[in-house]
């Protein structure tokens, strides 16, 4: 056994876990204890649902082995452990690129299919599952069970978005997506508001593959909501960037002692991010590193919270109501005293998730990152829930440490579908949390 400790994103609960690797796991096989373990791949979830601190965590990212590439059809066989980083490092050369990706390469594959992670091109391209067409699961039963649309459809679905509940996966087929370039023609278009903002995003999502805007949260009465919307699409094939960038990679070496970024710091970082970007639309070629990757540059910048760490507040909501709802969102937090680092709006499309438990659904989703400040910010984040649910909305489990039992109950009313296909021997901290706190 090895004593590692297994951080979670948001390092809120940053105790020393105990974690094996798949092969002990293996080995183990048959005498296993009930809900005494669960999957982990690099711990890029910002809460607790890759913890399971009454038992061991399974260190999937300890078998990290591209198997298969055809560099014709773009079709890989990997190991779970792989990194999206190491997947594009041998796809690119190729031509190929991530149908799918969030915003860090320090995902596991393995860690992409249990929470069926989105990117900025969701309205394009749907979820990361939707481009799985196949995976290996091992059950504690000892069956290695082979899973696709057609086969074990069940626990395909299940899978895909499961949060690691349903059994080890071992190896995955991704069909990978042939691009003219890895690099990205960026349209960076400045809105000095949020109504700007949502005259914009349906005509440039019609247009373009990729969509996010940035917002500047504290920015208060007619510049309230005020950003910058960043769409792109493959550069052509003359783009004559390096296929892999290299920059300096720069690390917060120790967390400091308190939180670097406070609502002085961060009113400046907005000032000079917005005020960066010329007002209109500017069009450049950039690195697939900065478009995709920003945060990457930083080596584990969530350390700049300071020692309490930092909630993620993910939410999506329907479309007919969504510019209200965006509003209030940031106005709340804004009233509490909040602010949010990175805040980060996008619109979801209408491409169905394979997963039962999936988080995209059509509408618009908010991402607000805010300091730990204790009671006061599980207070704020409360009264968010709140907004979302009764607004039709869901909150993001792999992004959360505290939701209640009865918000992730109305964000995923199909919840129990996955507690018949759990595999005994894996639990959370999250699912106990939330699903097993829920009346039978
Ligand atoms: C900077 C940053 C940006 C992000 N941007 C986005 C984004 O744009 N979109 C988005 O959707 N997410 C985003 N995320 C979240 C991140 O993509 C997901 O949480 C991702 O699933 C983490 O993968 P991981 O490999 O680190 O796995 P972990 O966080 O360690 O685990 C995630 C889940 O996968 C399960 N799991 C891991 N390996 C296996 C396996 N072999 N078999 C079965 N289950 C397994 C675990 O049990 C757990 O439930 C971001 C995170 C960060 C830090």
């Amino acid at each position: 056994m090895t004593l590692q400790d297994h951080e979670s994103w948001g390092r809120i609960d940053n105790r020393v876990r105990p974690g094996i690797s798949p092969d002990d796991y293996e080995d183990r096989l048959g005498s296993l204890e009930a809900e005494g373990y669960l999957p982990f791949g690099n711990g890029r979830s910002y809460g607790d649902s890759c913890h399971n601190d009454r038992g061991t965590l399974i260190e999937s990212n300890l078998h990290g082995r591209i198997l298969a590439f055809d560099p014709g059809t773009g079709m890989m066989t990997c190991e779970a452990g792989v990194t999206l980083r190491q997947v594009l490092e041998r796809a690119i050369e190729h031509r190929f690129f991530l149908p799918v990706t969030p915003g860090t390469a320090f995902v596991t594959v393995g860690g992409a299919v249990a929470n069926d992670v989105h990117g900025k091109n969701h309205h394009a391209r749907g979820t990361f599952g939707n481009h799985v067409t196949r995976f290996t699961l091992l059950r504690s039963t000892g069956e290695r069970l082979t899973c696709s649309p057609v086969e074990n459809p069940e626990l395909y679905a299940a899978t895909i978005g499961g949060m690691g509940l349903t059994g080890l996966i071992l190896t995955v087929d991704i069909r990978l997506m042939k691009v003219p370039s890895p690099h990205v023609q960026q349209h960076a278009i400045r809105f000095e508001n949020l109504d700007q903002y949502f005259a914009l995003v349906d005509g440039v999502d019609a247009e373009h593959e990729y969509s996010v805007a940035w917002i500047d949260q504290l920015a208060k009465g007619s510049r309230m909501g005020r950003g910058v919307l960043l769409a792109g699409d493959h550069a052509d094939g003359s783009c004559e960037l390096p296929d892999i960038p290299k920059g300096l990679k720069l690390s917060v070496p120790f967390s400091p002692p308190f939180n670097l970024l406070n609502q002085a710091t961060l009113k400046g970082f907005n000032e000079y991010y917005f005020r960066k970007v010329k007002p209109g639309e500017t069009v450049t070629t950039v690195p697939w590193t900065s478009y995709f990757y920003p945060l990457d540059a930083i080596g584990a910048w969530n350390r700049l919270y300071g020692p309490r760490g930092l909630y993620q507040h993910q939410s999506v909501y329907p479309a007919e109501n969504a510019p209200e709802i965006t509003a209030k969102l940031m106005e709340t937090a804004r009233q509490a005293g909040h602010a949010s680092f990175l805040t980060i709006l996008k619109r979801f499309g209408d491409i169905g998730s394979r997963g039962i438990l999936s988080f995209p659904r059509p509408g618009f989703t908010l991402t607000l990152d805010f300091a730990n400040q204790g009671e006061r910010t599980v207070k704020l984040l409360d009264a968010l829930d709140r907004i979302v649910v009764e607004a039709g909305g869901a909150i993001n489990p792999y992004k959360d440490a505290r939701m209640s039992p009865q918000v992730f109950e109305k964000s995923f009313p199909f919840w129990r579908k996955i507690e018949t296909l759990r595999d005994p021997a894996l639990v959370s901290n999250f699912w106990k949390r939330t699903a097993l706190a829920l009346p039978e």
